[in-house]
C-alpha cells in the first residue's frame, strides 16, 4: 500500500459510476474517507466505501456550476473540515461532427471537463495550502495523443486538462501540493458501454476488442486498471512527481 493515505479526505467528482467509483473504492481501501460529488446519487459507491470502514459523504453537485461547487465545498467543510485529495474525474464524451457542433455543445463539454477543475481547485486549494499538503489528479484522455474523429470539443477539453495540470503544478509546488493527470484509453465504464459503436463495429464489445488489438497489452481497459496510478499519485511516495500526465492505456500511445 502506498504511504500517506490514512484518514485523508478525498473528494472525487463523478464518483457515482465508472472510473470515479473504482477510484473511490481504491482510495477507501488505502485508508481515505471519501466524498462523491456527482449529479447522480452515489448509492453503490457508498456501499463500497463503507464496506472498507471509511466515512462517506455523497454530494449532489453539478461540477460545471461554480455555485454548485461552492455548496460542495461548504458541505465538505461541515462534514470533514478539509479536503486533502481532489480528483477531477467527472466528464462527458458526446460524439459530434465538427460541422454539426454548436457553441452550446462545445460549452457543455468545456464546462464539465475543464471549467469544473478550475472551480473545484479554487474551492479546495486554499485549505491544502494552509496544511502544506495536497494532491490533485485530473482526468485527461489518450484521445489527446491519437487520431479520433467527432471529438473536437472533447479532445480540446482534455488537452486543456494537461495545460491546467502543468500550470497549476508550477504555482502549487512550493506548498506541498502536487498536480498530475491520468490519461486512459477507451475504458469499459457505464458511460462508454452506453455509447453507440463507431462504424465498422457491431457492438461496443467489438469496439473495445478492436481498440485492444492496437495496444501493447491486448485486452480492453477496465476502471480497475487505473486505480493503482491514482493511489500512487495521491500518496506520499509521489511527493516529488508533479505536472505529469500518466498514460495508463496498456501501451497504446507513446509520449
Ligand atoms: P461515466 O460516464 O461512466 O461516469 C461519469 C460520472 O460523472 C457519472 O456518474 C456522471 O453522473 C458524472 N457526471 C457527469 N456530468 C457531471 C456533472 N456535470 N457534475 C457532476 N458529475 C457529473 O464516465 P467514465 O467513463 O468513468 O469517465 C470518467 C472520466 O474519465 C471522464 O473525465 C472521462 O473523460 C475520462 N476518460 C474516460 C475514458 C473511457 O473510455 N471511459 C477514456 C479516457 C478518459
Amino acid at each position: 500500500m502506498a504511504r500517506g493515505h490514512k484518514d485523508k479526505v478525498a473528494v472525487i467528482t463523478g464518483a457515482s459510476a465508472g472510473i470515479g467509483q473504482a477510484y473511490a473504492k481504491r482510495l477507501a481501501q488505502d485508508g481515505c474517507h471519501i466524498v462523491a460529488a456527482d449529479l447522480a446519487p452515489a448509492t453503490e459507491t457508498e456501499k463500497l466505501v463503507t464496506a472498507e470502514g471509511r466515512k462517506f459523504l455523497s454530494c449532489i453537485c453539478d461540477v460545471s456550476s461554480q455555485d454548485s461547487v461552492h455548496k460542495l465545498a461548504e458541505d465538505v467543510e461541515k462534514a470533514f473540515g478539509r479536503c486533502d485529495i481532489l480528483v477531477n474525474n467527472a466528464g462527458i464524451y458526446p460524439r459530434k461532427k465538427f460541422l454539426e457542433m454548436t457553441y452550446a455543445d462545445w460549452r457543455q463539454v468545456m464546462g464539465i471537463n475543464l471549467d469544473a477543475a478550475f472551480f473545484t481547485s479554487k474551492a479546495f486549494v486554499p485549505g491544502m495550502k494552509e496544511r502544506n499538503w495536497g494532491r490533485i489528479v485530473n482526468m485527461s484522455s489518450s484521445t489527446f495523443a491519437t487520431v479520433v474523429p467527432d471529438y473536437v470539443h472533447y479532445i480540446t477539453s482534455k488537452g486543456g486538462v494537461v495545460g491546467f495540470t502543468r500550470a497549476l503544478a508550477t504555482e502549487l509546488g512550493p506548498f506541498g501540493i502536487t498536480v498530475n493527470a491520468i490519461a486512459p484509453s477507451l475504458t469499459r465504464s457505464q458511460g462508454t458501454l452506453s455509447q453507440t459503436p463507431r462504424a465498422g463495429n457491431n457492438s461496443m464489445d467489438a469496439e473495445f476488442e478492436a481498440l485492444a488489438q492496437r495496444q501493447s497489452i491486448k485486452r480492453p481497459e477496465v476502471p480497475d486498471d487505473l486505480v493503482g496510478a491514482l493511489s500512487f499519485l495521491t500518496s506520499d511516495d509521489a511527493a516529488f512527481i508533479t505536472a505529469q500526465t500518466l498514460y495508463v492505456d496498456g501501451g497504446f500511445v507513446r509520449v
